[in-house]
C-alpha cells in the first residue's frame, strides 16, 4: 500500500483518528526509572551501549538525537492500522507530509509545514543533570530549532515519587559568569559544584511548570508528562549526578564546532535575565485551571483541567471521564492523547491504560485526533463501573482554546 492510500485509509476507518504505536527512547546518561509500564526485562533491549527506556514520546513527528548508531526513526511515532490480523505502520511525519491540512488545519500546516511539537514521558532513576535546551538563536547555528517545554506530573504514574522529588531550576540571584565558567572548567574535578548557584524547589503530583529555552534546570525523579517543541536540543551543566559522571561532549553537543572550547560561548547559552528571576517560581509554576464550570462539567459526567498553558507554543488539559459516563467533547485543534486511567472507548477506538507493555507489542493508550474530527466533538465513554477513564491531550501552537 502506497503512503498516500495507507493515510487516506486510516484516516477513513478511525473517522479522523488514528491510533500510535508506542514510541520507546533510550539515554545513556542515565539508568531508567522503570515506571512507564515497559515490561522490567525490556528495558535494556536495544543494549546496555544504547541506554535504558527512560522516555516514551507522543505524536512525534521529530527524531530523539542519542548519537551515532541512533536510528532515524528513533523518537518518531508510527500511525498503526490493523487489516485482518497484520498490522501495517507508516511514520507520523510521512502522514503530515502526505496531508498535513486534515491533520492539523491549513493555518498550522502553512506556517510551522508540519507538526511542530510532541509530548512525552520521562522517568528517570536519579534527577536528570543540571542543563538548558538552546534558544533560537543558538539552535539555529547548528541547524536545529529551540526547545521550551513544560511539565506536568500525573498522579497515576507517581504513586512513587523516586529519590529525589525536587527539581532545580535557575540560577541565585547573586550568580555570575564567571561562577558558573569556574564549574566548566571543574569539569574533570568529579562534581562541579554548579548546583550550589541554585535553588531546588519540590515538585508535586497533580501540578506543572513552563520553561522556556535558556533555563538550566535538573528535574527530579517524578515521572513528567512533558509537552515541548519538537526538538532535541541540550547542552549540561552539570558533571555528576549521585554516582554518574557526565561526559563533556554532553556540553558541546549543540555548539558550533569552533566554539567547542570557548567556555564564554557556552555561558552565553545561558539566559542570564531568565535564569536570575528573584520571582522565578511565580512566573513559571503552574496549577491546572478548569476549562469550565465545574458543576456543569460534572453533571455531564466529565471533568476538563488546563494542565500546560501560559505559552503559545503548545497547550495540554486532562480529561477525566467518570465510571460508566459517555461523553461528547469539543476542542479547537488538532491533538495527540495518552490514556493514564481505565479503559473505555474514544470514537470507534477501544482505549486503556495498559498494565504492562512489551517492547514491539501495541496499547490502545496513544492517539491523534484531527483538526475536524476534534471541532466535530469526540464521543468518549468509560465502561468502567468504578474507576475513572483519565486521558491527556497534547494540542500544538496557537490553539485558540488556551487561558492565558
Ligand atoms: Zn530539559
Amino acid at each position: 500500500m502506497s503512503k498516500e492510500k495507507f493515510v487516506t485509509k486510516a484516516l477513513d476507518d478511525g473517522a479522523g483518528i488514528v491510533k500510535f504505536a508506542p514510541s520507546w527512547v533510550p539515554r545513556t546518561f542515565l539508568p531508567p526509572g522503570g515506571r512507564m509500564k515497559l515490561a522490567p526485562q525490556d528495558l535494556y533491549t536495544l543494549g546496555v551501549e544504547r541506554g535504558g527506556f527512560c522516555e516514551r514520546w507522543f505524536a512525534s513527528a521529530a527524531p530523539a538525537d542519542n548519537g551515532p548508531g541512533t536510528p532515524k526513526d528513533e523518537g518518531m511515532s508510527y500511525i498503526v492500522i490493523k487489516e485482518v490480523s497484520k498490522f501495517n505502520e507508516v511514520l507520523f511525519k510521512d502522514a503530515i507530509d502526505c496531508a498535513g491540512e486534515t491533520f492539523i488545519g491549513k493555518a498550522m500546516f502553512k506556517k510551522y509545514k508540519g507538526w511542530p511539537i510532541f509530548s512525552k514521558f520521562y522517568d528517570y532513576l536519579y534527577a536528570i543533570p543540571f542543563h538548558l535546551h538552546l534558544k533560537e538563536e543558538h539552535a539555529r547555528k547548528v541547524g536545529r530549532q529551540p526547545k521550551p517545554e513544560a511539565y506536568y506530573f500525573p498522579p497515576q504514574l507517581n504513586a512513587i515519587p523516586g529519590r529525589f522529588p525536587y527539581t532545580f531550576f535557575g540560577l541565585n540571584p547573586s550568580t555570575t559568569k564567571a561562577d558558573i565558567k569556574r564549574c566548566l572548567q571543574k569539569w574533570n574535578e568529579g562534581d562541579n559544584g554548579v548546583l550550589n548557584y541554585s535553588k531546588a524547589y519540590t515538585i508535586t503530583p497533580g501540578t506543572g511548570w513552563v520553561i522556556p529555552a535558556g533555563i538550566l534546570h535538573a528535574p527530579g525523579t517524578l515521572v513528567t508528562y512533558e509537552p515541548q517543541w519538537g526538538s532535541d536540543v541540550a547542552s549540561m551543566y552539570q558533571s555528576k549526578v549521585e554516582d554518574r559522571l557526565i561526559p563533556w561532549n554532553n556540553v558541546i553537543k549543540d555548539v558550533p564546532k569552533d566554539h567547542q572550547n570557548d567556555l564564554d560561548y557556552i555561558i552565553d547559552l545561558i539566559d542570564w535575565e531568565v535564569n536570575l528571576d528573584q520571582k522565578f517560581k511565580e512566573h513559571h509554576y503552574v496549577e491546572p485551571k478548569l476549562v469550565r464550570n465545574p458543576k456543569e462539567m460534572e453533571k455531564e459526567g466529565y471533568i476538563e483541567k488546563w494542565v500546560t498553558y501560559g505559552t503559545e507554543l503548545f497547550s495540554a488539559k486532562e480529561l477525566t471521564v467518570f465510571p460508566k459516563k459517555s461523553v461528547k467533547i469539543k476542542d479547537s485543534a488538532a491533538y495527540g492523547l495518552i490514556v493514564v486511567q481505565g479503559h473505555g472507548t474514544l470514537g470507534g477506538f477501544e482505549i486503556e491504560s495498559p498494565t504492562m507493555i512489551r517492547y514491539g507489542e501495541l496499547t490502545n493508550d496513544e492517539l491523534f485526533v484531527t483538526i475536524g474530527a476534534a471541532k466535530e466533538g469526540v464521543k468518549i465513554e468509560n465502561k468502567s463501573s468504578n474507576e475513572n477513564l483519565v486521558i491527556l491531550k497534547h494540542f500544538g501552537p496557537e490553539n485558540p482554546d488556551v487561558p492565558k
